[in-house]
Parts: C-alpha cells; structure tokens; sequence
C-alpha cells in the first residue's frame, strides 16, 4: 500500500469554528500556499468541519463557517488547480479510520494531552468522546492521505506526534505503510492572543484580528490589547506589550522591534502611536485577501464547483487507504 505518487503529500485543515484570523493566516496558510507552489508536493487542504462538533456549536453557524473557511483559502490564494481543496465531511474515509487508529491509542495518552485539558477547562460541561478522539480523528485526517508533511501552528505539535505513535503500531502490529508525519513550520508559528494570555483563537473573544477586518476594527482590536506605562529596565517577556512586540515583528520586521525596544529601554514607548503603525501594517496584508473575497462572494456557483470537485479527488485517495487498512487488519 504505498504512495503511487512520487511527490510528497501534505495534508492541512482549520476547524470550521469561525472566519479565519492572523493566527491561522500565519501559522497555517502561510506554509500552506508554500507548499502548493512547490511541485514536489502534493497538496491537500481541509476544512475540517467535523472537528468543529468536538466544542460547542450552533448548527447553522457551522453550515455557514465551513463553506466561509473554503472562501477563505480561496481568498488567501489556495489554488483548486494546484491542491485538493475539500470539506471534511464529504469525505467519510476519514471516521472509519478513525476507528480501527482508535484501537491502537490508549485512554490514558488522550487525557493528558495539553490541547483536551485546555479545551476542557473552556467548556468544562463538554468533556466528550469526540473532544477526546479529536487527535486521533486527526491522525486520521492525515495519514489517510499517507501525507508526511503538515503546515499547521506550534499549538498542534502534540497532535502530529500523536498521528506519528498511532503510525508506528498501525505499521508494527499490521504491516501497513504510513510515513511518520512532521510538522511544516512558518515564522508565525504562534501568533500571541490580543487579549495578553495565550495564543490567537476563534473560539476566544478579543484574542483576534480575523482576515476579513477593516481598519477600523482592527485599531480597535490592538486598541483593547493590554500595555504597560511604556518605560522599564527590561523588555517584558510574557504579557499585553511582549505580544505587541510579537506582532511588530511578525509585520513590521526585526528591525523596527528593536527600534521599539530601544525606545522601551530609554525615551519610552508611545503604544498609541505603536498600534496605528502596526494596525496600518496587518491591513496592508488583509487588504489584497478582503478584495479577492469580495469578488468570490459574487460566484458562489464556482465555490461550490471546488468544493464538490475537491470532495471526488480526496474520496478516491482516502477510500483507496481505508481498503488497504480493511484488508491488513481482517476485515476484508
Ligand atoms: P479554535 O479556537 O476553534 O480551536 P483556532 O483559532 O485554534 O480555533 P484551528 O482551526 O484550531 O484555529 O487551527 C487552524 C490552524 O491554525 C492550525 O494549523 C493551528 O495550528 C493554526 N493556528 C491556530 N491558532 C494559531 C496561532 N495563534 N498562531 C499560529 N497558528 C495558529
Ligand atoms: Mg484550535
């Protein structure tokens, strides 16, 4: 069961939990559409709809998010014509292997994962099983496609060793063949929260700028991000103005952080006048991506033409796995 393709197979997705946001943008689209414009690869990009039932969910917000997600990755320069581009939930391959990858992952290994306790501290009332099985619904994702190349953000780390265990003791206790996947890291890796704890998320109100933002929101986003009297001995390392700085560097250049940083250190920094350069900075790279959404919103009928063109390719690789998968493991 090996990988007829000789090139190199990526596999990416972002849940379909709310528009996409400068976190997304830089540590997942980013590596993204650099792996789409090299030909040694073969690329597939996911919305990953189904990950979204894992929190709670309004059912017609999930409706409309995983079909905005696909006009995001347009948007952003997902090319159909170079990268499988598809929903989730079209391709039911996906569930099944995540049941037989559920037979070789122990209880114990999901508990501990940061990202579960994380989430269930978010929603205390929602420790399900699908919040559990969500990495291994993941390995899933991934090696369906027997990718080996995967451009998501630090925070998913964890889940991508995980895909590699669950590769191991498939290939081990089954003699398939999936590759031990690694992760495609960007600059942006982890882009801080804008609410001064943790990282960028949709799911956490004033923590993002989302790509569709207009100017206006985006200087009142950085507007509520937290600072400090703008003077001291040491540059904060953690906290509202180590973030600020994060973002200067991640648009502005190193250059310009250490120019700020100078100022922090002796004159002091001026935050109002930091947050309107840098809100001038994001809009600057939003802009080109809000003018091409627009004109998506004007031919839905070539969105959905993606979305089920995409759905047929990315059937025809994963069911072809789950057959092999069947066939090794007894089943068939
Ligand atoms: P949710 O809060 O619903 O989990 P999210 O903002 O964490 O949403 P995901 O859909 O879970 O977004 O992640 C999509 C991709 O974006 C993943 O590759 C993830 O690693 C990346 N990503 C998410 N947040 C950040 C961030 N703050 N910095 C860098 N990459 C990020
Ligand atoms: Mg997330």
């Amino acid at each position: 069961m090996t990988n007829t393709t000789t090139k190199h197979r990526v596999l990416s997705g972002i849940r379909a939990t709310g528009r996409l946001h400068l976190g997304n943008y830089l540590g997942a689209v980013k590596g993204m559409l650099e792996l789409q414009a090299n030909p040694d690869y073969e690329t597939l990009y996911m919305v990953a709809d189904a990950h979204a039932v894992t929190t709670p969910y309004e059912v017609e917000s999930l409706r409309k998010n995983r079909r905005e997600v696909v006009v995001d990755y347009l948007a952003c320069g997902l090319d159909p014509e170079k990268s499988i581009i598809f929903q989730q939930a079209m391709v039911p391959a996906h569930f099944e292997l995540e049941f037989y990858f559920s037979s070789v992952t122990t209880i114990a290994k999901m508990q501990h994962l940061p990202t579960f306790k994380d989430k269930v501290k978010q929603y205390p009332e929602h420790a399900t099983m699908a919040l559990l099985n969500y990495p291994v619904l993941m390995a899933a994702d991934i090696l369906v496609y027997k990718a080996d190349s995967v451009p998501v953000g630090i925070d998913q780390e964890p889940h991508i060793e995980v895909a590699r265990e669950i590769a191991r003791r498939m290939n081990q206790g089954y003699g398939t063949d999936f590759p031990e996947p690694q992760r495609f890291a960007t600059a942006g890796g982890y882009v801080p929260s804008l609410a001064g704890e943790g990282k960028m998320s949709k799911s956490v109100d004033g923590s993002y700028i989302n790509l569709t933002d207009d100017l206006a929101q985006i200087k009142k986003v950085l507007g509520g991000a937290p600072t400090d009297s703008g003077k001291g001995e040491m540059i904060p390392a953690q906290g509202g103005v180590a973030n600020l700085l994060t973002f200067v560097e991640l648009f502005q250049g190193k250059d310009r952080r250490a120019e700020y940083e100078q100022m922090y250190l002796s004159s002091g920094l001026k935050y109002g006048y930091l947050k309107s350069e840098l809100a001038d900075s994001i809009f600057a790279v939003l802009k080109p991506i809000q003018e091409k959404r627009k004109d998506l919103e004007s031919r839905p009928e070539y969105v959905e033409e993606v979305i089920q063109t995409g759905a047929a390719k990315a059937r025809a690789i994963a069911d072809q796995t789950v057959a092999e998968v069947k066939a090794k493991m007894g089943l068939a």
